[in-house]
């Protein structure tokens, strides 16, 4: 995919009203995550061919099989998140890496996994490129990435079959885990609150469609 990075008139005023959508029709309503979705240039994760579509509030191909994941979705799993400045944050798929650099704008400090090599092979590249720096990681990110928790939150960007354990241990006391979870159709966004050492508080929220998760502890 050929890269280009110009951020022009044409491509701010898409993303203003994409803002607007998501304000208005979607009612996402944490302006900081609204205006990290201001400031992130959205079709920079697009061949260039396509940068008309990347303002709408549609899921993309991005290769390999996977999608950069829907603005409205985004927008849902990070207002969930309520990310606070220097929150550790694991992200499990990083895909084409648009939601890092959300959770970049916010002020965490991100870990990210993507089991795909070529999706993680861009990212290395173009994220930096773009001035966001977090940590990447190759590999399945099912089980999370014990050596670097415990974490504040942690975020499944993939449907999962079930809630895995291991992933709940990698959580500090008061961390929180966002993750879709169902079967190959549809998945029930779900938040588990580590409330104590042995102790979880989990809410089903909206229905949402998600590229499956694929590992150990997973499809
Ligand atoms: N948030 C991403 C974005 O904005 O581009 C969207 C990610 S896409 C919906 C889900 C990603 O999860 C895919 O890139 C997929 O390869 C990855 N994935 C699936 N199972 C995984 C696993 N066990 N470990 C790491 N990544 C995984």
């Amino acid at each position: 995919m050929a890269y280009k990075f110009v951020d022009n008139y044409r491509e701010k005023g898409a993303r203003k009203q994409l803002v607007k959508f998501l304000k208005e029709v979607r009612k996402i309503g944490d302006q900081r995550v609204l205006d990290a979705i201001a400031k992130v240039p959205r079709h920079y994760f697009f061949d260039e061919t396509f940068w008309i579509q990347a303002y709408r509030d549609i899921a993309f191909p991005i290769g390999d099989g996977q999608t950069i994941s829907q603005p409205y979705t985004v927008a849902y799993q990070t207002e969930l998140l309520h990310i606070q400045k220097k929150d550790r944050v694991l992200e499990i798929g990083t895909g084409s890496g648009y939601q890092t650099c959300i959770l970049l704008e916010l002020g965490a400090e991100v870990f990210t996994i993507e089991r795909q090599v070529k999706l993680y092979e861009r990212t290395i590249k173009v994220l930096p490129h773009m001035g966001y720096n977090a940590h990447f990681f190759c590999g399945d990110g099912s089980n999370g990435i014990p050596e670097h928790a415990p974490y504040d939150k942690i975020l499944v960007t993939a449907g999962a079959p079930f809630i895995p354990e291991i992933l709940l241990k990698q959580l500090k006391i008061g961390g929180l885990l966002v993750i879709p979870v169902g079967d190959e159709k549809s998945q029930l966004m779900t938040t588990i609150l580590r409330v104590a050492e042995n102790d979880y508080e989990k809410v089903s929220l909206d229905t949402f469609r998600f590229v499956p998760l694929v590992g150990d502890q997973a499809w």
